[in-house]
């Protein structure tokens, strides 16, 4: 299984819009990995992990490839992790080419309420013949192509119910994909202790960076004690690999390398525009 971060920032993006803080003066100044965009993660080549409105940031510079996508999984509707209208250019009269298949969009509620609000506008009455939506439930595991999928409850915006992944490949591979949440809730651990999980790779939110945070987004410290959490409780292997991924520019770090510093204490590495991971 092959993890690739196409945008690791949260929503303001770092440098983030109109921000003159030190972190983002650096990464103007320092450019390369310290540029991050907003959420985006592809499994493999066919499994979108949301679709900010950077999707079409990342197909033009990031490499992202949109052809072989057959379905996106949306973590929550937040505006950095789902943006409807980029999917309605998708329709016959945006395309002149009919996309090869139809996309499947997997969300909540909110996610499949924000769907219809846009299908209903008379020029995207054809949304939903390129585009298909299938609202999920948490806890009820779902087959999307090859990959069974397991939508869990993030600690994140309480105005919906927001998703974290567990996401398991035919070849026996599993992810955790924890964006955006704080601490795992306790309804989590025991569902992963229930289901028997064994992670191969874990991607954690760490949107505070060095600061003290374990309600909606984490910290360094807080990814570390979910991750020690993890191992302790028998939820993971030897070779497991752990990700810290989804950076606010408040995170207090100035710069990608000061976080690859503090990371690597903890046994994590560190994500960035780009960057693949596979196991
Ligand atoms: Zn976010
Ligand atoms: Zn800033
Ligand atoms: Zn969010």
């Amino acid at each position: 299984m092959k993890l690739t971060y196409f945008g690791t920032a949260a929503a303001e993006g770092w440098p983030a819009l109109y921000c003159h803080c030190d972190s983002c003066k650096s990464a103007w100044e320092l450019g390369g990995k310290n540029i991050r965009t907003r959420s985006q993660a592809l499994v493999n080549e066919d499994l979108l992990l949301d679709f900010p409105p950077d999707t079409f940031l990342h197909m033009l510079y990031g490499g992202l490839k949109l052809d072989p996508v057959t379905d996106v999984l949306i973590t929550h509707a937040h505006e950095d992790h789902f943006y409807v209208e980029d999917l309605a250019n998708r329709q016959p009269g945006y395309i002149p080419v009919r996309a090869p298949h139809v996309l499947n969009l997997h969300g909540n509620n909110r996610v499949r309420e924000i769907y219809e609000e846009c299908a209903k506008i008379p020029y995207n009455r054809d949304l939903p013949s390129v585009v298909a939506m299938h609202e999920i439930q948490e806890y009820q595991p779902v087959q999307i192509g090859r990959y069974t999928v397991y939508p869990m409850l993030a600690d994140h915006n309480t105005a919906e119910k927001c998703y974290i992944y567990a996401i398991a490949d035919d070849e026996g591979k599993m992810l955790l994909y924890a964006h955006d949440t704080g601490y795992l809730r306790e309804d989590v651990w025991a569902f992963i202790k229930e289901q028997g999980f064994r992670f191969d790779l874990v991607s954690l939110d760490c949107n505070h960076g060095k600061e003290e945070a374990s309600r909606n987004h984490m910290g360094m410290d807080c990814c570390s004690r979910v991750k020690e959490r993890l191992i302790a409780e028998g939820f993971t292997k030897p070779e497991t690999k752990f990700m810290v991924n989804h950076f606010s520019h408040n995170c207090r770090y100035l710069n990608h390398d000061e976080i690859v510093e503090a990371a690597s204490k903890y046994g994590f590495d560190v994500s960035y525009d780009g960057k693949s991971v596979e196991v």
